[in-house]
């Protein structure tokens, strides 16, 4: 009997499994998938190496900085900051703590008045002030809320705020609650977007690298969990049929499953996103790491990005791997899809266009759990005596949540 069986080997429950090997307990991981990383994955097709669904390490996520090796991870950086096409053109919005020099053409680009690019500083202090927990204990109001309440113009929202948090939260109504934009502002304020070289599922290897030989199962799904600690521990079902048995279970699956498994326990709503991955002979951003924004108000596309711009290994010699984002779910069929956002695309970056090929489409219905006002993440915690529940659904729906979580419980598991 193991002392601990954690089931998911995402970033929570890796995470989770460290923190129990690290004091001492004798844990395996399971997990239905062929590798880890759960929503963190990366496929290699003909050597571009693509991500599931673009998505970034925010380097002061506080517990990635506890558990990862970014020098071992090869970061690349997005430049602070972002390229925004607007109805009158297209513009630069930049950091001006980080990039002071270029102010200038921040306070030129065509998203907003002045006052509005101070309005920005005013939501930064409020962002980057006080703990960082304490933002999850601030008055809640939805996101699209706080940004009229700080007096942000229409355009503003339309042109830059609506596409970049849009992008973020997978939403752009923006329902999102006001605790996640400062958590999200405060992380891009206090670090950098990241990218790993050959592509974000090196995160979860290398936390996989970091446990004991042989603590981490794949290819087991499961089925059931029933026991409990005063009936000498846990049953873990397998869908194989095998059972497995120990003193303490942590359930670190996606908020669907944990529900599934746990009855009682709330099943989250979710965002989803579709990401269609393209093979170029050169980047559209002039081999600038900078995020695009579509702030025309028109298009499917709400941003681009050109990993291999931003990191090592994402496109082979001579080629450039682009990204683009539609937020949630695309009807149309996958040569539908990229029949309509190459005409798009070629509307925006010219003819260079034509001789992008469509590597991947990408339909990821389960992105992140809703995190709207009132509907807020329940904590990682105790279920019932020795079963224990963690992952992003339990907190901010991001790599931070996730490992965050991961560790409390795997700390509170080691105390009991
Ligand atoms: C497209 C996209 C973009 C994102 N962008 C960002 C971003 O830019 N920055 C950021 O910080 N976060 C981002 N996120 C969110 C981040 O990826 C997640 O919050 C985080 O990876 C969740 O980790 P987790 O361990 O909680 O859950 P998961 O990654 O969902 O892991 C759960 C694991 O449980 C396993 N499992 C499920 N059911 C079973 C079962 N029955 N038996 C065994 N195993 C099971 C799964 O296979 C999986 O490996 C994004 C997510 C997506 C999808």
């Amino acid at each position: 009997m193991k002392d601990v069986l954690v089931i998911g080997a995402g970033l929570a429950g890796l995470t989770c499994a460290r923190t129990l090997q690290a004091r001492g307990l004798d844990c395996l991981v399971l997990d239905a998938a062929d590798a880890v990383g759960g929503r963190v994955r990366t496929d290699d097709v003909d050597g571009f190496r693509l991500d599931r669904g673009f998505q970034v390490l925010l380097t002061a996520y506080p517990a990635a900085r506890t558990w990862l090796d970014y020098d071992a991870l090869r970061l690349g950086n997005f430049a602070p900051g972002a390229r925004v096409m607007t109805p009158d053109g297209e513009g630069r919005v930049s950091d001006p703590w980080r990039a002071p020099g270029r102010m200038w053409e921040t306070l030129r680009a065509p998203v907003g008045t002045v006052a509005d690019k101070l309005r920005v500083g005013a939501l930064r202090l409020a962002a980057t002030s006080g703990r960082l927990d304490a933002i999850w204990e601030r008055p809640e109001r939805c996101t699209a809320e706080e940004l009229r309440a700080r007096g942000f113009s229409p355009v503003m929202l339309e042109r830059f705020l609506r596409p970049w948090l849009g992008g973020i939260f997978l939403e752009r109504e923006l329902t999102t609650s006001n605790r996640m934009l400062f958590f999200v502002y405060r992380m891009f304020a206090e670090g950098y977007a990241a990218l790993p070289a050959g592509g974000m599922q090196r995160i979860p290897e290398q936390l996989a690298a970091g446990l004991k030989t042989d603590s981490c199962r794949l290819g087991a799904t499961v089925a059931g969990v029933s026991g409990g600690s005063s009936t000498g521990g846990y049953d873990v079902r397998l869908a194989s049929g095998e059972t497995l048995k120990a003193s303490q279970v942590v359930i670190a699956t996606d908020g669907g499953t944990a529900a599934r498994l746990v009855p009682g326990l709330a099943a989250p709503a979710w965002r989803s996103v579709t990401c269609v991955q393209w093979a170029a002979p050169e980047s559209p951003m002039g081999g600038e790491p900078v995020l695009w924004l579509n702030g025309t108000g028109h298009g499917r596309i709400n941003n681009l990005v050109v990993p291999s711009d931003v990191a090592a290994d994402y496109a082979p010699k001579g080629s450039a791997l682009v990204s683009t984002t539609v937020i949630g779910e695309c009807p149309e069929t996958d040569t539908e899809l990229v029949a309509g956002l190459s005409v798009e695309l070629a509307g925006r970056h010219g003819t260079v266009v034509k001789d992008w090929r469509a590597l991947a489409v990408q339909r990821i219905r389960c992105a992140l759990p809703v995190l709207s006002p009132g509907a807020g993440a329940e904590a990682a915690r105790a279920v019932r005596e020795g079963l224990w529940v963690c992952g992003d659904h339990c907190a901010s729906a991001s790599i931070q949540g996730a490992m965050a979580t991961g560790q409390t419980v795997g700390e509170a598991v080691a105390a009991r």
